[in-house]
């Protein structure tokens, strides 16, 4: 039986992290579904659909790679899916508790749906897009940390904020 997972986030935006999580997660996974969340934040530096058709353009040519929105909870979205596991990335020991209480109300949520995780790669330990986000405002250098479509977008978004 062909196993999918949904890897649900912000994405905002993508980073040279979840780049590796999403390459690696297809290793164990026949497909991935990248599911950005339309509800975590209230502010957003990009749109939904700006972080949908940044994902697609950055690693749509993956097989078994695909790209989703969806609006509130993620064990319905899963359910309606047909999908049974959800996928996150660990970095340190920081993301241990939030990540674990989240895991454990989806649980409690829905009993068929189970969360997996993958440590981070050594690269990308530090790579948060919070930070990302900050440091490309103030007119830090980012490159190396997103992949090139989403460092031309910044780009964009902050020459455009600074005028
Ligand atoms: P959220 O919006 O839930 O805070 P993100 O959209 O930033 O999360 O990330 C989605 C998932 O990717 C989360 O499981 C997060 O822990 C993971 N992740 C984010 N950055 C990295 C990274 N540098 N290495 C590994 N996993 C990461």
């Amino acid at each position: 039986m062909p196993t999918a997972a949904i890897y649900p986030g912000s994405f905002d935006p993508l980073t040279n992290g979840h780049v590796d999580i999403v390459q690696r997660g297809l290793k164990t996974f026949d497909k991935v579904i990248l599911a950005v969340a339309n509800n975590v934040q209230k502010s957003p530096l990009f749109s939904v659909d700006e972080r949908v058709s940044l994902a697609r353009e950055c690693l749509g040519h993956l097989k078994g790679f695909e790209v989703d929105s969806f609006n509130g909870l993620v064990v319905e979205y899963a359910r309606k899916k047909g999908v049974s596991v959800l996928l996150r990335g660990l970095r340190a020991v920081s993301d241990f508790e939030y990540e674990f209480q989240l895991a454990s109300m989806n649980r409690k949520l829905n009993r068929d749906v189970e969360t997996v995780f993958m440590m981070t790669s050594e690269e990308s330990f530090y790579l948060s897009s919070r930070l990302v986000r900050e440091v490309a405002s103030f007119g830090g250098n980012v490159e190396g940390m997103v992949p090139e479509p989403v460092l031309r977008e910044l780009r964009k978004k902050y020459a455009a904020k600074t005028k």
